[in-house]
Parts: C-alpha cells; sequence; structure tokens
C-alpha cells in the first residue's frame, strides 16, 4: 500500500459511514432541508382557504432523512475516494517517517 500526504487546502481525511457513534446524525440532523408540494385538504375548490388560497397545494420544507444523508455521503465516498492510502502532514508522527 501506497501512501502520500494529505494537502489539507484541497482535501480531507473523513469516515467512510456516516454514523451515529462517529457523531455525523448528530452534526447532521435537521441541517438540510427540501421543500414538498402537499395538496391541499381543500384540493383547491375553497379560493379563501387559509393554508392555500385556493391553489390546492402548497409548499412546506422538510428536514433531509438520515437515510438520504448516508445516501449521499455514500455516493461521494464512492466516487470521490482516492485510492492508495493518505498521510496527513503530522510533524509529531515521528514513526511514520
Ligand atoms: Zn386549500
Amino acid at each position: 500500500m501506497s501512501f502520500r500526504l494529505v494537502d489539507e487546502e484541497k482535501e480531507a481525511v473523513l469516515p467512510r459511514k456516516l454514523t451515529a457513534e462517529n457523531g455525523a446524525k448528530a452534526l447532521l440532523i435537521g441541517e438540510f432541508t427540501e421543500t414538498i408540494n402537499i395538496r391541499c385538504e381543500c384540493d383547491g375548490d375553497d379560493p379563501e382557504c387559509d393554508i392555500c388560497e385556493g391553489e390546492g397545494e402548497y409548499v412546506q420544507s422538510v428536514p433531509l432523512k438520515w437515510t438520504t444523508l448516508k445516501a449521499i455521503w455514500d455516493k461521494a465516498v464512492a466516487g470521490l475516494e482516492r485510492k492508495g492510502g493518505y498521510v496527513v502532514d503530522d510533524p509529531t508522527a515521528d514513526d511514520l517517517k
């Protein structure tokens, strides 16, 4: 196995998986949202509807699911991972020299 130094300006050494144990879940849950269109109960029949104002649907912001966050992460790792191993440039790590 070969190693090279990480250019910390351009790259980071990160966990392969997002887990509760490595702190990712607490860090990321609720941080990102998406908007979804929801069909209103009035179905657009009430032009004075307080919820949709007669549009028949409204937009709601919902947090990204944990499973979605993990799937995005897994895809990024699979597609962007640098093969060959890394060594962080740590001058205190004399055992690596
Ligand atoms: Zn409505």
